[in-house]
């Protein structure tokens, strides 16, 4: 048994995290990990305090000296790209350029609004905020470069912080979730569990449970879990709920990647939670 790998990790070369590389994989590896994804943010957004942030030639030499010092730790090299749809021209030379194993594709913004604060729904109602969320997700699953969809219901952070509600029920909305999550699994790409909301205040991991059984039933067959850490600390947090929310959903196994490919799975029953 193994503690499953966390795929969604920020370190120093994110610029909301001053995490090290070396301290998130030690931190990794106390767990009882065996693998892991640093997945640092790529963004081009002009009102996103991280544009222009990353660098990939630092973040290159430092992924290779933690896979040197950590030899019994799989390191994979990835990203986190906020709506690496609209960006195409910048985030395709970027990723061409080194070998990375994983790329999340994130909606931090829905044009001008951000989804990680209350003012996405100025001016819109609770249910108006929704469907302009997932209109804008739908184009990122479609026309984005990425491998697996980052935080897949992040306007719940949003609806948080606006209107205090840490579920949402998505019944209402049901059409435009599946067709977005529809597209994500023609295209063979995956949805990953993130606990973040945990620890932000905002409830469960996300996507919900609900959300992730509609991803299997439109075909959907790649899951991976995710602390998002910002902090050492926060590795692997919640990772015994996270499993048990994609047990309740009825999927069996958690991808790995590696060189933007499926590597392989693992099966729910070989991980701790
Ligand atoms: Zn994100
Ligand atoms: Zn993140």
């Amino acid at each position: 048994m193994s503690y499953p790998a966390d795929y969604h990790t920020h370190t120093r070369f994110s610029c909301d995290s001053d995490a090290a590389m070396e301290a998130t994989c030690r931190a990794a590896l106390q767990l009882g990990m065996r693998e892991i994804a640093i997945t640092d943010h790529v963004d081009f957004e002009p009102l996103d305090a991280c544009r222009g942030y990353f660098r990939p030639e630092l973040y290159w030499e430092e992924i290779e000296h933690c896979r040197e010092i950590f030899g019994q730790l799989t390191i994979r090299a990835g990203v986190e790209c906020g709506e690496p749809h609209l960006y195409r021209a910048q985030v395709t030379p970027l990723l061409a350029a080194h070998a990375y194993d994983v790329v999340l594709g994130s909606l931090h913004w829905a044009g001008s609004r951000p989804v990680f604060r209350a003012d996405f729904f100025d001016g819109l109602t609770l249910d108006e905020g929704i469907d302009l969320y997932f209109d804008h997700l739908g184009r990122l699953a479609a026309e984005g470069e990425y491998d697996v969809l980052g935080h897949a219901d992040y306007v719940r952070r949003a609806a948080a912080r606006c209107f205090g509600l840490r579920e949402l029920d998505l019944r209402p909305h049901e059409d435009r979730v599946r067709r977005a999550l529809r597209t994500v699994a023609e295209r063979g790409k995956g949805v990953e569990v993130n606990t973040s909301y945990r620890r932000k205040g905002g409830g469960e991991p996300g996507p919900s449970v609900q959300m992730l059984r509609w991803f299997r039933e439109e075909g959907g067959e790649i899951v991976t879990i995710g602390s998002d850490s910002h902090a050492p600390g926060d590795v692997g947090a919640d990772f015994a709920r996270a499993l048990a929310m994609v047990r309740a959903a009825g999927f069996e196994r958690l991808a790995t990647f590696a060189r933007r490919q499926l590597k392989g799975w693992v099966s729910l029953d070989q991980v701790q939670g």
